[in-house]
């Protein structure tokens, strides 16, 4: 049968990593790629596909299913995802958390006017992170849930410290307290602050000439992100940078400790170790691609979350399969 036919709004670490698991599907391919440069700068180690300007993006309205939207959090999708939803079907990854209600309107405004379905904040967190918390709640009334990230280069984070004002290169480690893991898994329940159960350690190459104290206390105060943290800024070369940061992994945990019945206690844990980020993350991407295809045929219009998703969408596999297989 006929493929989904995708195209990718911005080439960084998640735009490549799109192009690698399209590859892995067996239904959808790839049309091209749209990039705010040049297209012909782009660094393209992939000889067959198309790089084309995002201006010109409005002529492939009936050449594409729909747009992975794979722009930064901070300032690119709050702009894009509403822009490519009145035109496609879109999903991203958005994921300044504080911010979803609003992002969530701004675009549900534009794909439902334009009957388009647009799957907001997919990924791991938000994404696979946020249906764990809500599966293990929802089974568990009675308990507490928990998520510790890392230890990992946070890319949301150090997309964020690259934007401020005198910062060459930077990238953000989000470390787990163990301490804090034990105490939850043992199933205690206890209280902990984000910053009991996370650090933030930055590594920054500050422009020549920049003021380091300026970009410290920017970062340590910068709203959502670094605030609410026990923050460490640390500046390094260019060269420092290269040989000891260039990896992306990540990972972390969602547990929650339950009580039933008189005193027995249920332990839930999702977790996840990822070598790359990004490619995970634009796998889950395109994983969610296919549902926004599917809910799309099925005039289900408007902006929708993993939560509006069944899992049955997501699949390659058909729904007479899952309940043969898999079930
Ligand atoms: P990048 O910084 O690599 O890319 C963001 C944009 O910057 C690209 O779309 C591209 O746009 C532009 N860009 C990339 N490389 C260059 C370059 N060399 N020169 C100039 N411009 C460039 O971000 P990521 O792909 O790593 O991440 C995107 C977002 O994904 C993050 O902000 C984060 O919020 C989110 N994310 C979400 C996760 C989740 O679980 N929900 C997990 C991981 C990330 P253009 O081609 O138009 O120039």
């Amino acid at each position: 049968s006929k493929k989904i036919k995708l195209g990718i709004v911005g080439y960084g670490n998640l735009g490549k990593g799109a192009v690698k698991a399209i590859k892995e599907t067996r239904d959808m391919e790839l049309v091209a790629i749209f990039t705010r440069r040049d297209p012909k700068d782009l660094d393209m180690n992939e000889p067959n596909v198309k790089a084309v300007h995002i201006s010109d993006a409005v002529d492939y309205k009936d050449k594409i299913d729909v747009m992975l939207l794979c722009g930064g959090s901070a300032t690119d999708l709050p702009e894009q995802t509403p822009h490519f939803a009145s035109m496609f079907n879109t999903v991203d990854s958005y994921d300044t958390h504080a911010k979803i209600p609003e992002f969530y309107q701004s675009v549900h405004e534009a794909a439902s006017k334009n009957n388009t379905t647009a799957i907001i904040s997919v990924g791991w967190d938000p994404g696979l992170f946020s249906i764990n918390r809500v599966m293990a709640e929802s089974v568990l009334p009675n308990g507490e849930t928990y998520t510790f990230w890392g230890k990992g280069l946070s890319q949301g984070h150090s997309d964020a410290v690259r934007r401020v004002e005198g910062v060459k290169n930077g990238v953000q480690y989000t470390i787990p307290a163990e301490d804090a893991i034990e105490k939850v898994r043992s199933g205690q329940n206890p209280e902990l602050t984000t910053a009991e159960k996370h650090r933030r350690v930055c590594y920054i190459v500050p422009e020549e000439g920049a003021d380091k104290a300026e970009i410290e206390n920017t970062i340590k105060t910068m709203p959502n992100y670094f605030a609410d943290y026990d923050t460490e800024v640390n500046f390094i070369t260019e060269e420092e940078l290269n040989r000891d940061h260039s990896k992306a992994p990540h990972g972390g945990f969602v547990i929650r400790g339950g009580n039933t019945g008189e005193d027995n206690k249920q332990i839930y844990e999702f977790s996840l170790k990822l070598d790359s980020n990004p490619e995970f993350t634009s796998s889950v991407l395109v994983a969610y691609a296919r549902a926004a295809y599917r809910l799309s045929n099925e005039k289900q219009f408007g902006a929708k979350t993993v939560y509006d998703v069944a899992p049955g969408h997501i699949s390659e596999r058909s729904a007479e399969e899952l309940r043969r297989d898999y079930l």
